[in-house]
This record gives C-alpha cells, structure tokens and sequence, in this order.
C-alpha cells in the first residue's frame, strides 16, 4: 500500500495550485479558484477509471461508507452482512447507520463466502457488504447473484482493493454502490480520503446530499440550495483532493511495480512444502498490494510469523491476533462499548457479538499471514527477501 512511497513533483503542483488561489473548498467560488476543481476533477478521472457513471468523494473511507449506506436507505433495525475479516470501519458505518452488522464466514479467498452468505440472510436483512481484503477480490460474481435472488443491496467495501478488477471490470462496481479510501496506507493516498462510486444516478444524488447536510448542490447561491434529506459534513478538502489527483494519475505505474514485485516473490516462495497462497478468483485483476498465504496449521504459522520478524522480514501480518481487523479481538464491539448508547441496543433482541460463532474463519486466519509489497525494493532486496523468507518456512 504504497501511495506515502511515491510523493514527488507532481503532488506539490496540485497543492500549489490550491495554495496559489487560496480556494479549499470543493464547491464555488468560481472566479477565484482560476479553473482549479481539484475534487471535480479526481471525481472525473476516477470514475473514468473506473468504468463507472459517478462517483463521490468524501473525507475518508469511513465517511463513504456511512454515506453509501445513507444514499442506499439503510438504517434503523436493517441487518447487513459483512465478513469479520475487514478493518473496523466497515462494521462501524453499519453500526453507526442505525444497523445491525450480521458476520457471515470468509473462505480461503479470505473475503465472504457466498453460501455462508445465503445462510446468515434472514427477513430483516437489507445489504451485503464484501470486502475485497488486502489488495484483491472476493467471489463478486457469486456474491453479486445471491444478492440479486434475494432483493439485497450490494456495497463493495474496496478501500483496500483500488485497481483491482474481477473479469476485467473494477472492484467497486459490481454493486449498488462502492466504496474507496485514500488514507496514508492506501494504494493512493491524499492523507485522509475516500470515494464512494455507482452507476445510479439517483444514489449519486442521494450520496453528494448527504455528504453535505443535504444540499441538492442545483442553486447558484449555496445558501439558496434545497435540503431534501438530513446529512452529514463527509466534504473532501481541495487540499487533498488535490493530492489525490496526483496520486491517482500514477495508479498503472504503481499497480505495475506490484504486481512485478509480488509475482518474483510467488515464484520464489512456489515449491515449500505446505504452503499454499491465497485463493485469487482472478489472479490477473489483484492488484497485488499484498502476498498472502496460508501454513499447514496454527503452531506452524505462529512460528512462522516469529521466524519471519527475527529473520529481519518486514511488512508482514498474522491477522488472527491484529486489533484492528479480525472480530476475535474486537472486544468493544463485543461489549457495544460506544461513546454513545448504540441504536441496535434499542432492539427487543440485541445481538451478542460476544458469542458469534466463526469457526471457518477462525480455521483460515489462524492459518493465514500477509506481506506488504513495496513499490521501493530493487531486484536484489527482492531475491534476498526470498532467501530469507525460505530459511523460515522450508528450513
Ligand atoms: C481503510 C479501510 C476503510 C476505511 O478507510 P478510512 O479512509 O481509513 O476511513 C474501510 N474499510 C477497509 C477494508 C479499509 O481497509
């Protein structure tokens, strides 16, 4: 996830630029901005990109996650599936919608498994949100078509997966809408930013409203504007849409260094007794931010993971144990722990998240671990990368 690895000349003349007219917000002004619309612009050539009809950017990926599911009509009491493989965002928008986040089993693709999705949809279920995890894609065509024969929506969470495609079309797209990040560990980044994307006209409307207390963004006087729905302030700045642009304008060069660097290291990892890799549904659309695979067992992987942090290999994660996106470590949400009384503790029956079970998942990722892939190695750091890394796991 390499955007922070690659600012350079580019980004500071974008920022220039907003500096130079002093315009940081996304919207008029239009005489002083001197032709500069920085998020208008990513927004065009995202979407081009893309493939898709509109797109939306907002603060943060989190903040295009609740804005997806405003603009989709999913709130108070509506029950969403989502893996319990994802970063945590993913089930605080559901939760903070008003929601209740139903967990479904991952498989070996280490995103949702699609019959596990069929067994968790009940009368109150509204959405499926898959996650395409670490840089690649789940089953989206077998996902896509259980929602279609259940009447459900679909909003791809893809903030880890830009760039990646499925059967030549884009993650992000498959759905009623999609969701992107921009963070610093993002495959581009803008410091804090996100995209949410749709080929609905009505659900782009719905989303700019509400990422912007409803203004419906028609008058020439912004005080003037009509508020059909209630909103919230998920505004991108110019400054890091500005970023952004930049960022985006070298995603082929990034997604091509990847994708060089992650297939040198499969080839040297293949052979090792044990070790398989993820399962890629199409291994041409990956965009390779992450290589991921799976040991034998728990103890092996452990030892591994040790193995691999003293033999100096960094980057690399053994996800059942993170904080931050596997559920097992997910205590506060467990307890509902919020700032604030959460709007699922008023249902008659609230779920308890303390007693899920996920005994596939937990099979998977106990097994599982990942390595970042830098756009930054040379060849040799590459081949030693892999000298080392076959020392641990086929000593
Ligand atoms: C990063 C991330 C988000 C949230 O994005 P932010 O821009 O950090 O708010 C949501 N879902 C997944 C899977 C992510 O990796």
């Amino acid at each position: 996830m390499p955007g922070f690895e690659i600012f350079g000349e580019e980004e500071r003349t974008q920022v220039g630029h907003v500096l130079e007219t002093g315009v940081l917000f996304r919207y008029g002004f239009d005489q002083a901005r001197n032709g500069h619309w920085m998020a208008k612009t990513f927004e065009t050539e995202l979407a081009q990109r893309l493939g898709i009809g509109y797109c939306h950017l907002c603060a943060s990926g989190t903040a295009a996650l609740s804005t997806a599911l405003a603009a989709c009509g999913i709130g108070a009491g509506d029950e969403v599936i989502i893996p319990p493989f994802t970063f945590v965002a993913t089930m605080e928008a559901v939760l903070h919608a008003g929601a209740v986040p139903v967990f479904a089993e991952i498989d070996e693709t280490l995103c949702l498994d699609p019959e596990a999705v069929r067994r968790v949809i009940t009368g109150q279920t509204k959405a499926v949100i898959p996650v395409h995890m670490c840089g690649a894609m789940a089953r989206i065509d077998a996902i896509k078509t259980v929602c279609d024969q259940h009447d459900l929506i679909l909003i791809e969470d893809a903030c880890q997966a830009l760039g990646g495609t499925f059967n030549h079309q884009a993650l992000g797209t498959f759905g009623h809408m999609g969701c992107f990040s921009f963070d610093p560990v993002k495959t581009i980044t803008c410091g804090e930013g996100g995209a949410v994307v749709t080929h609905y006209e009505r659900l782009y409307h719905r989303a700019e409203a509400y990422a912007d207390h409803g203004h419906d963004h028609t008058g020439k006087d912004r005080g003037l504007e009509g508020h059909a729905i209630l909103g919230a302030n998920f505004r991108i700045s110019e400054l890091n849409a500005a970023v952004g642009l930049a960022q985006l304008r070298k995603l082929d060069r990034i997604l091509e260094r990847q994708r060089l660097h992650k297939k040198a290291l499969k080839e040297g990892l293949s052979g090792i007794p044990g070790l398989t890799f993820r399962e890629l549904p199409d291994e041409k659309g990956d965009s390779a931010t992450f290589l991921s695979f799976l040991l034998p067992d728990e103890s092996r992987t452990r030892e591994a993971a040790q193995g691999l942090a003293e033999a100096g290999v960094d980057g690399c994660f053994y996800w059942y144990e993170n904080n931050w996106h596997y559920i097992r470590q997910w205590d506060h949400l467990k307890a509902l722990s919020s700032a604030a009384s959460l709007p699922l503790t008023l249902l008659k029956q609230p779920p308890d998240y303390a007693r899920v079970s996920l005994s596939q998942s937990d099979a998977i990722m106990k097994r599982t671990l990942s390595m970042l892939i830098k756009l930054s190695w040379t060849e040799a750091e590459i081949r030693e990368r892999i000298d080392r890394m076959r020392k641990v796991l086929a000593p």
